[in-house]
């Protein structure tokens, strides 16, 4: 582990994408594959979180459906964390041209982030699959049992991609082209095995810098590797608040 190195890449660099993964949001709202949330959800509702949040089940039982999207995933989305607040600096500065991300929870955007690309989707983006009108949560939280269009009343699409529905291949295609034109590749919270790590096969920069909790063997095709317990240390040490850096 060299943070020292870390530190070096991260404030030598005026591009930097990062891939920023599960480990590093998944205390922001539910995380589908937590053991104690899989658990739970079955206990509740007597699906996987995965089964539920699908074409088949929100066609068929679209109250249900709408129960769990609004009691598990907009109720408990969680707040912005110090990873987040440490992106939005890092882009502030100047350093970190995108943030790409499985997650849907808009917790870097909620802490100030500009260009944040998610790849499955927004829970503020809930749209009408007919006119096209775009929903917050908000009105998805308040519109009981099942929140259609105030325009064409049409059943609403939650903004988060369902299981069984492909990924939108215009967000794909930002992405890509972000992590082909980055200088640097921050990878945090995930391996590079990943389906969000295996992105950077996109990557024709410099270095590739991988943030994780645990160690996998796929790291070495990184420059640098810092595993730890706490992302957020890691990141805070190689990159200190402005204050410290003068
Ligand atoms: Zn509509």
């Amino acid at each position: 582990m060299s943070i020292r190195y870390l530190r070096e890449i991260l404030t030598g660099s005026r591009n930097i994408v990062c891939l920023q993964g599960r480990a590093s949001w998944s205390k922001q709202g539910n995380d589908f594959y937590r053991k104690d949330f899989i658990y739970d959800t079955e206990m509740k509702y007597g699906l996987s979180p995965d089964e539920i949040f699908s074409t088949t089940f929100y066609h068929n039982r679209p109250a249900k459906f709408f129960e769990f999207y609004r009691e598990e995933m907009l109720k408990k989305r969680g707040e912005p964390g110090p990873v987040n607040y440490i992106l939005k600096e890092m882009e502030d500065d100047g350093r970190l041209s995108a943030i790409v991300t499985r997650g849907y929870f808009n917790a870097s955007k909620r802490a100030g982030c500009k260009n944040v690309i998610q790849l499955h989707g927004d829970i503020d983006r809930n749209t009408c699959p007919r006119c096209g009108k775009v929903f917050s949560a908000e009105y998805i939280l308040e519109h009981k049992p099942i929140p259609k269009c105030d325009v064409c009343e049409t059943m609403i699409h939650p903004g988060v991609v369902l299981s069984g529905e492909m990924l939108d291949s215009a967000v794909m295609t930002r992405a890509a082209e972000a992590i082909s034109c980055a200088d640097v590749l921050l990878v945090i919270g995930c391996n590079l095995s990943s389906r969000l790590g295996s992105m950077a096969r996109y990557f024709n920069g410099d270095k590739i810098a991988l943030v994780n909790v645990e160690e996998h063997y796929t790291d070495r095709k990184a420059d640098c590797v810092c595993i730890g317990d706490s992302i957020e240390n890691i990141l805070r040490e190689a990159y200190p608040a402005k204050k410290e850096q003068n």
